[in-house]
């Protein structure tokens, strides 16, 4: 009987020495406390091993030994563990000192009952024809009890306590390792009072060891996951079906049941529903898949994500199901709001550019067999109109365009808006008809709620023939047509074409070319005599001429108007003023007194300060600075008027001469004249000669020659090509002439040997 209980007491130890090492390679929290206790459990089991084995005095007394202090070392164990699985804190630290005094009391009375035998004595009895022997309590064994039964009643009331507090799912979690501890309490008081011959309670310490290591580690309180999964489920947003592995609805939330109208609980139903509502395109049987749905349409249309997942055991089996929707309606408009704000011209509400070009792309890829026109579509002036009328009527003037491109492009084409006043369409060809179009801009107006105003408009059309070309390069070619659109004249809509194609290309071949020509010095300039009434050469324009070396001899209008464009002609005139200054320098030492006038163009104001330029020039090279005439035209006193009025003042005290240039070309008012810091004005015969016999011509002439006079503004006419010209010019009181008349502009030796010529003759 005793070699059976030490194979069972073997048996257990060996068992609890497993659990203890499994515990502590476990990853969870609790697994330390968990490692202890049961670890603890070994130390009175070997205690009593050796007891039951022992048939001597000796080790049946250390047995004993080990069994006591063992149980000490196992209650603190116990209590460790129940504050650690109770997460528990010690209330103070008095308490927590008072008990491992009691506990370190206990193990020292033990240490000294050898020497005083006042804790317990052994004695022998007869078991199965051999001695047993059995624990004789004194006083010190008292107070073993009392120390332990203490703590043990304090780990149940730990227990007990937990269990009332906490909320009810959790109470399974604490009454398993409770009914333990309680179970495992009253067989060993049994044992201990029932002084049976061998101690069997330890066969309940064994079996504690294991459950504590079960219970704590391994066991899943089912009901408690059951209500946190139920109560989850249940309170979710979405709706959720569960299914069984044979693909029948179990379970149904809340959402679930109101969103197909499960019937009382009659979860079968679900999947007829979901496909009555759904649609028979969906296998709500199938295993697994997630999509989109749309419910209704317009404003009316819900949206729903729906997923489907299987549930699987460890072996890969299907246990079940679960499907989900989603109502993502308000995500779904957020998104459809944020991708129509990305898309779309928050004032017009056209497409933007980025994204009528992606549009256009679509649709020149998509309708391969149609001709297309790209067209951009830009309102005149329109900064002018937004500061005249202010930014409301601007505002209104860009929404009427728009409404006017849906009514004539909605049908076949896509339109947006690209920029701040510009639009762009794409048509197929035949739906374009320009004459319609055309009519339509000549009497364009758009009302301010009180009149109606003009505003002119602008087309460029580009015919699409290469069609992989990028859609900004079509827009480009668009409008370089537009900007060829003179705005004298009644054309609102011009078409690129080869010309404007190698115009660019032209543009481009100079402009890469002229800062070398200018160094290279191929740029000349050409002089064209100026002349006073007694034929007598008094100065000469500078004009330059481009001789190039591979494009041969280039007139500056095949060059002057391209950088007059893109700015380059500051390089031009700062470099043709230089020419002049060195001429007049070089004239001045020969002791010649001629002028020269150069041309300025506008563009040279908003680049650099004309001004010193000019003066720094003439410093440089020691110019009389009567001798440098400046040539401006009116439309450099169109903008920043101010300004440039004081800078022509300066130019004009330090002593050069200011000429109006193109006199009659353009805007020219005789009004503006009275104002105009100049000296001489150039009238150009070019602008008079279609009416040259004219009377009224004749007039004009009379009277700008008259009043120019009155205001004490030489008057040069340019342009004079006839004997009858000049003759009719000198009557009227003109002063100086220039024209081919005379002469031609000439290369400087030219115009030296003809400066010659005039003199003595
Ligand atoms: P512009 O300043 O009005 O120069 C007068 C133009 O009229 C010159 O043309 C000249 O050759 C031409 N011309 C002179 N007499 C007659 C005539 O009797 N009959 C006709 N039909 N034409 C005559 P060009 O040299 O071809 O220059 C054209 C324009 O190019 C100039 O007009 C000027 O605006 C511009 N230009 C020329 N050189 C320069 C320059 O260095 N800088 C700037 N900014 N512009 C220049
Ligand atoms: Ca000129
Ligand atoms: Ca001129």
């Amino acid at each position: 009987m005793r070699y059976a209980f030490a194979g069972l007491y073997i048996a257990m130890v060996l068992a609890l020495l497993a659990c203890t090492f499994l515990a502590s390679r476990s990853y969870k929290k609790i697994s330390g406390a968990v490692a202890m206790q049961v670890g603890m459990t070994i130390p009175p089991v070997i205690g009593n091993l050796i007891i039951v084995l022992s048939t001597s005095w000796l080790p049946a007394k250390i047995g004993c030994y080990v069994y006591f202090i063992g149980m000490d070392a196992f209650i603190m164990a116990l209590l460790h563990f129940a504050f650690r699985y109770c997460v528990l804190k010690w209330p103070s630290k008095k308490l927590h000192a008072l008990v491992y005094a009691a506990v370190t009391l206990d193990v020292v009375q033990y240490l000294l009952n050898p020497f005083f035998g006042h804790a317990f004595d052994i004695e022998p009895i007869l078991v199965d024809g051999e001695n047993y022997y059995r624990v004789v309590p004194y006083f010190g064994q008292a107070y073993h009890r009392a120390v332990v039964y203490a703590i043990f009643f304090a780990v149940l009331i730990i227990f007990v306590v937990k269990i009332v507090k906490s909320p009810r799912v959790y109470m399974e979690r604490y009454s398993v390792i409770l009914v333990t501890i309680v179970v495992t309490g009253l067989w060993q008081t049994y044992y201990i009072f029932s002084r049976t011959p061998i101690d069997r309670s330890m066969t309940g310490y064994g079996i504690f060891g294991l459950l504590i290591f079960y219970f704590a580690l391994y066991y899943r309180p089912l009901t408690l996951l059951d209500r946190l999964l139920a109560n989850m489920a249940s309170d979710m947003p979405d709706a959720i079906f569960f299914y069984d592995a044979y693909g029948r609805c179990i379970w149904a939330n809340q959402p679930a049941i109101d969103l197909v109208g499960i019937p009382d609980e009659k979860f079968d139903s679900a999947s007829a529903l979901l496909q009555a509502k759904f649609g028979e395109k969906e296998d709500f049987d199938e295993l697994e898949w997630e999509c989109k749905k749309v419910l209704g349409s317009g404003n009316e249309a819900t949206y729903y994500y729906q997923a489907k997942r299987t549930v699987t055991d460890e072996k890969g089996l299907v246990t079940g199901a679960f499907l989900t929707i989603r109502d993502v309606t308000e995500q779904e408009r957020l998104l459809q709001q944020e991708r129509y704000n990305a898309t779309h011209d928050a004032l017009t509400d056209l497409f933007t550019k980025e994204h009528l070009y992606t549009c256009i792309r679509k649709k020149l890829d998509r309708e391969l067999k149609k001709d297309f026109l790209i067209l951009y579509i830009d309102i005149l002036n329109f900064k002018l109109i937004n500061d005249v009328f202010g930014s409301a009527f601007g505002d209104k003037a860009l929404k009427d365009i728009a409404g006017c491109l849906r009514k004539h492009f909605s049908r076949t084409g896509v339109f947006g808006r690209l920029g701040g006043d510009t639009f762009g369409v794409c048509i197929p060809k035949e739906d374009f008809h320009e004459k319609e179009m055309e009519e339509l801009l000549a009497k364009y107006t758009i009302n301010d709620g009180m009149m109606d105003h003009h505003v002119v408009i602008h087309i460029g059309a580009y015919e699409v023939i290469e069609r992989e070309m990028d859609i900004s390069f079509m827009f480009d070619r668009a409008l370089l047509a537009m900007s060829t659109i003179e705005e004298e004249y009644q054309q609102h809509i011009a078409y690129y074409d080869e010309k404007i194609r190698k115009d660019v290309l032209w543009a481009q071949h100079i402009s890469a070319q002229l800062k070398d020509a200018l160094a290279k010095r191929n740029v000349v300039p050409y002089l064209q005599p100026i002349v006073d009434k007694n034929g007598k050469i008094v100065g000469a324009e500078a004009l330059a001429r481009w001789l190039h070396p591979q494009d041969g001899f280039l007139p500056p209008a095949s060059f002057i108007p391209v950088f007059e464009k893109n700015g380059m002609i500051i390089e031009i005139d700062r470099y043709m003023w230089r020419c002049a200054c060195e001429i007049l320098s070089d004239w001045e030492k020969k002791g010649r007194d001629l002028f020269i006038s150069v041309n300025i163009s506008p563009k040279d104001f908003y680049f650099m300060n004309v001004t010193e330029e000019i003066m720094g020039l003439a410093k440089e090279y020691g110019i009389t600075p009567s001798r440098l005439r400046i040539e401006i035209t009116e439309t450099v006193m169109m903008t920043d008027v101010d300004n440039r009025m004081r800078m022509l003042d300066e130019l004009r005290a330090a002593g050069f001469i200011v000429e109006m240039d193109d006199f009659g070309s353009g805007y020219s008012s005789l009004n503006l004249l009275k104002d105009m810091p100049v000296d001489v004005l150039k009238i150009d015969m070019k602008f008079l000669t279609k009416t040259a016999d004219d009377n009224k011509a004749r007039t004009i002439l009379q009277n700008i020659i008259n009043l120019s006079e009155d205001l004490g503004i030489f008057s040069l006419t340019e342009g004079v090509e006839t004997k009858p010209q000049l003759d009719m010019l000198c009557e009227m009181g003109c002063k100086l002439f220039q024209g081919y008349y005379f002469a031609k502009p000439l290369p400087l030796t030219e115009f030296d040997e003809f400066l010659e010529k005039s003199q003595a003759s």
